[in-house]
């Protein structure tokens, strides 16, 4: 093929994706130097289409970028008044009180928020202050210059079903910068390549994930108590896998419901999308969602490696941001405070760098500020919260959790050091022929739903003449490997039902509806046999989220 003849444009700074890290890395960017050129580019419709969290907000970032967001009129309106935290059994359940639980725990000075919302303000602030953001332009290659990263491709539109380029095909630009910040979120499709390439992962773990699913309803005004957080665990999921529930009651009666799993199970014939629905039978949310409406869905995977798990965060050229770190407190489950101290922190860097004539380098002092600053501290405290988890199961690791981050937070230290996660979650899962089919409920369709119907109430979206954008590495595994050994979990994992095992022609064949993914990276993590490569669709394809 010819070579494929782009545009470009000149940045001092490009930022892929405009979540929390990376608008907070333009922002400071553009509050230290007014001329310095900062584009931000983003593959949803608008800033906030691909947003999901739960999400309860930490203060402390937002704080520390924009001190006075109350008064700019940021949407974090809603302070928590009551923290809860049940242990479910199957039909009852037990309230963990408070005061056994370390003081990072608790949630009393946050806010319940929608980070869709968030970002949108976000990005007004950010292009007040001169920020050029494009929506709905997905990064789909990274530019090499030599050893650096120079840039990226962005805007790609119209190629064939087959990938190759057509005669309506818009071959994109490249947006080059001094330095490219890499601010993805979970399982970026350009940070997995650069983690490779520069090896970035060679001194941590693997990283750790789960899928989180979430829904938004309108609820009984009766029933709503604006400011309460509930978490939950325990039933449905008991020693099939870890995880558990979140209930935030939001503003305007609304409750952001939501469930998470963690991606190390072993049992292939799991479901997470029904244990979702399942557990919203549980009487102490179905007493809630009764009378009410179910109004949007959605799925993203969340990282949980913590700091054992963070990639080296620089590489020539550029950096990765927030959740392309992993950069969730996981017994918190809270990260966008520290997407948003990463993005100050990268952007401070690059400014450094900038001023002292520099460009294309290794941004060292980002990586020790990520390490040793607030971020690495909120990492570190809870650093063997997770390996507890995988080893120990619910129980016992709440207690030897609990007290590990109590000696954490009374005298620094961890009587357990530093431990390691064992298999990446692709390699946890465990062979078909050791585990029994589950056998879930059919939903009810009031309280809950079947997949089809949920991803419908995610404005999913995609053209359908593009080319899949969940690429196989071999066409032959999902049959040929993953049918026979692990009854191919995608048809279970997806939490759009975007892969089918069908039958035709009295064979089995493997189908992906891509036109359905909801972009929650689940695949591209958990498929036994990395087969799968979630790679970006056109530009402003993909969920439409209002407020996630
Ligand atoms: C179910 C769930 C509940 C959570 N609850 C909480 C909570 O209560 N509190 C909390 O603090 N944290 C919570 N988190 C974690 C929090 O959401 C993440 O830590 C945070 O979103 C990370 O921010 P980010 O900016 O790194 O990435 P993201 O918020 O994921 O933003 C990344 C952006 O980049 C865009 N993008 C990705 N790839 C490309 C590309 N190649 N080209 C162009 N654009 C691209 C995406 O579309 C997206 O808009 C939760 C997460 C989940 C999944
Ligand atoms: S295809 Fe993959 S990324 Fe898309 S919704 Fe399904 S699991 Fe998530």
């Amino acid at each position: 093929m010819a070579e494929i003849e782009r545009e470009s444009m000149e940045y001092d700074v490009v930022i892929v994706g405009a979540g929390p890290a990376g608008l907070s890395a333009a922002i400071r960017l553009k509050q230290l130097d007014s001329d310095l050129s900062v584009v931000v580019l983003e593959k949803g419709s608008e800033v906030g289409a691909h947003i999901l969290s739960g999400a309860v907000l930490d203060p402390s970032g937002i704080d520390a970028l924009i001190p006075d967001w109350k008064e700019k009129g940021a949407p974090i309106k809603t302070k928590v008044t009551k923290d809860n935290f049940y242990l479910l059994g199957e039909g009852g359940h037990m309230r963990v009180p408070n005061w056994p639980m370390p003081p990072l725990m608790n949630n009393h000075g946050n806010y319940i928020v929608s980070m869709g919302n968030v970002c949108r303000w976000m990005a007004e602030q950010a292009e007040e202050l001169g920020v050029e953001i494009f929506p709905g332009m997905a990064c789909s290659e990274l530019v090499y210059d030599g050893d650096r990263v120079k840039g990226v491709v962005a805007g790609v539109f119209g190629l064939e079903p087959d990938g190759s380029y057509g005669p309506n095909t818009e071959p994109g630009m490249e947006l080059h910068g001094k330095y490219v910040f890499i601010a993805e979120g979970v399982r970026g499709s350009l940070a997995k390549e650069l983690i490779a390439k520069y090896d970035l992962s060679k001194e941590s773990g693997p990283q750790k994930y789960g899928i989180g699913i979430k829904e938004i309803w309108d609820i009984d005004p009766e029933k709503h108590r604006e400011g309460t957080v509930t978490h939950t665990m325990g039933w449905p999921l008991g020693s099939n896998a870890g995880g558990g529930s979140f209930a935030y009651h939001a503003e305007n009666n609304q409750l952001f419901l939501g469930f998470v799993v963690h991606l190390n199970y072993k049992n292939p014939y799991l479901r997470p999308y029904q244990e979702f629905q399942r557990m919203k039978h549980h009487p102490v949310i179905a007493d809630l969602l009764e009378g009410g409406k179910r109004v949007a869905y959605g799925a993203r995977a969340i990282t949980e490696g913590g700091y054992q798990a963070m990639p080296h965060p620089v590489f020539p050229g550029g950096a990765l941001l927030g959740c392309s770190v992993g950069l969730v407190n996981v017994p918190r489950i809270k990260g966008n405070h520290n997407a948003m101290l990463s993005g100050k922190a990268a952007a401070e860097a690059a400014y450094e760098a900038l001023k002292a004539g520099r460009e294309g380098d290794v941004l060292d002092s980002y990586a020790t500020e990520l390490k040793e600053g607030p971020v690495g501290k909120d990492l570190k405290r809870v650093r063997n919260v997770k390996p507890m988890w995988s080893k120990f199961g619910l129980a016992a690791s709440l207690a030897l959790g609990g007290f590990d981050m109590w000696t954490n937070n009374l005298f620094g230290l961890s009587l357990f050091g530093t431990l390691k996660h064992g298999k990446t979650d692709a390699a946890a899962t465990g062979k078909a022929s050791s585990f029994k089919p589950i056998d879930y409920p059919k939903p009810d369709g009031t309280i809950s739903f079947d997949r089809l119907t949920s991803v419908s109430f995610s404005m999913t979206n995609h053209e359908e003449s593009q080319p899949c954008h969940l690429r196989l590495k071999d066409p032959e595994v999902p049959i040929k490997v993953n049918l026979p050994e692990f009854d191919e979990p995608a048809q279970r994992y997806c939490p759009a039902g975007v892969y089918e095992v069908v039958e035709k022609d009295g064979k089995p064949e493997f189908v992906i509806n891509f036109q359905n993914c909801v972009h929650c990276k689940t695949c591209d993590i958990k498929d036994p046999s990395q087969n799968i490569n979630w790679t970006t669709p056109q530009g402003g394809d993909g969920p439409n989220y209002p407020n996630m």
